[in-house]
């Protein structure tokens, strides 16, 4: 008898109709002889909806308590976790719903950015041994001082890797509102098409550039722990129509391509401090700053001025960080010793990334001929080992997409 987690996220469970289909898909799992343990995200939208009550109800007040963040958003995954019990009962497979402080599933006690310390099993496997159904509210967690704590967006993806762990499942089946992991968003991009496999490592650079379809951090705790990965439709039936797309180890992907997969992130801002003095420890006062107001930058160009002794800096921090990124600097003014600042949050950063970029050269080229070819700026440019990131004016998103999607071979051959 294997072990499996599915998780569902919030489109999956955004109402009860599709409610009853999940609960279906569970006990086909089921009856083909495994011991499941469910993840469940909010309805689609609760999470969105309890954050702006939140926010209302603090005054508009930038810096929100985060302690009652986290009790007020973690609730629209209670009501999802019950109401999917109540599903599953109704056609006679016996589940229960389980909280985070029920398992208990204890994090850090950072509200908001939480992480998983331990996760004891023993109730879980005691329970599936039974033959029930644990349906566990994702996303969140019990700090050190009892508190629910959260995870951030997205959260529930590292739930279910997390309890996947715990558990020693042999797999972890993240179902959702797409088939599979695509070459790029398969909503913007129509000629995306779904790769049957795709590294931890390939998986992680896309995520963390802006392909939502997993967390972040759940690709790096599956790399981590080793858990087999799946990502596939919770719209269609289990079996062979709905393979998905398994995250596995590099050697075990016989065709890799150079470019595995394109993403985007709009949530970025740009930042141009001009006319700085160009001697040692500017960098380093400038980022000295960033870090202590724990603003995370990203991208970052340092270029000559008309002036000799002047240089310029540029630098990209999350668009939501923008406004805190300015004080901080215009507080800072003497001690920077900058002439202008000015920033754009009508940016999108727009990567390319693949394993086989470290054994073939030209990738960049291709990437800057194919924008050229379209007329689209390059503001700034990144990359690492296996990614090319550059930053481009928002408006030209979905024309970057497409034309990379097209100048790597990578648009699905006409049906
Ligand atoms: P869930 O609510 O199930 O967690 P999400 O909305 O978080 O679902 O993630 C699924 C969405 O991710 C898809 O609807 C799709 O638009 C988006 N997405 C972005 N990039 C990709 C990609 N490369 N492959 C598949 N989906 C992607
Ligand atoms: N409900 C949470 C969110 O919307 C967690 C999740 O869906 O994974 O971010
Ligand atoms: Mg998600």
């Amino acid at each position: 008898m294997s072990r499996v987690v599915m998780k569902f996220g919030g489109t999956s469970v955004g109402s009860i109709e599709r409610m009853r289909h999940v609960a279906g898909l569970v006990r086909a799992e089921r009856q083909a002889g495994h011991e499941v343990a469910v993840l469940v995200s909010a309805m689609a939208g609760d999470t969105d909806r309890l954050a702006a009550l939140v926010k209302e109800a603090s005054g508009r007040n930038p810096n929100v308590p985060l302690r009652e963040y986290d009790a007020v958003v973690s609730s629209g995954e209670q009501i999802s976790a019950g109401l999917l019990a109540l599903c599953l009962s109704a056609i006679g497979a016996p589940a229960r719903s389980w909280t985070g402080w029920q398992i208990p599933i204890h994090t850090t006690g950072v509200h908001g950015k939480a992480r998983f310390t331990d996760i004891p099993a023993s109730d879980l496997l005691g329970a599936m041994a039974k033959g029930e159904v644990p349906v566990i509210t994702g996303f969140q967690g019990v700090g050190p001082d009892g508190a629910v704590t959260t995870l951030g967006r997205g959260g529930t993806d590292t739930s279910a890797v997390a309890i996947a762990a715990a558990i020693k499942a042999d797999r972890c089946d993240i179902y959702t509102d797409v088939d599979g992991v695509y070459t790029t968003d398969p909503r913007i991009v129509q000629k995306a098409h779904k790769l049957e496999k795709i590294s931890y490592e390939e998986m992680l650079e896309m995520a963390s550039l802006g392909a939502k379809v997993l967390q972040t951090r759940s690709v790096e705790m599956a790399m981590i722990h080793r858990v087999p990965l799946r990502v596939l439709s919770s719209f269609k039936g289990l079996g062979a129509g709905n393979g998905g797309t398994l995250v596995c180890d590099e050697d075990e992907i016989v065709e890799t391509q150079v470019v595995s997969g394109i993403t985007y992130s709009r949530d970025e801002a740009r930042v141009n401090l001009l006319q700085l003095e160009d001697q040692p420890g500017v960098a380093s006062v400038i980022f000295g700053l960033m870090a202590d107001a724990n603003i995370n930058v990203d991208m970052i160009v340092q270029n000559v001025s008309r002036s000799a002794t002047q240089t310029n800096m540029t630098f990209t921090v999350p668009e939501s960080e923008l406004k805190k990124t300015l004080s901080v600097l215009t507080g800072n003014k003497a001690k920077i010793g900058y002439g202008d600042l000015s920033s754009d949050s009508n940016v999108v950063k727009v990567s390319v990334v693949g394993v086989g970029m470290r054994s073939h050269a030209g990738t960049a080229k291709t990437m800057f001929q194919a924008l050229a070819g379209k007329g689209i700026n390059i503001q700034v440019i990144a990359t690492s080992e296996i990614k090319i990131s550059v930053l481009i004016d928002e408006e030209y998103t979905e024309l970057a997409l497409r034309t990379l999607h097209t100048a790597y071979g990578l648009d699905a051959p006409p049906e």
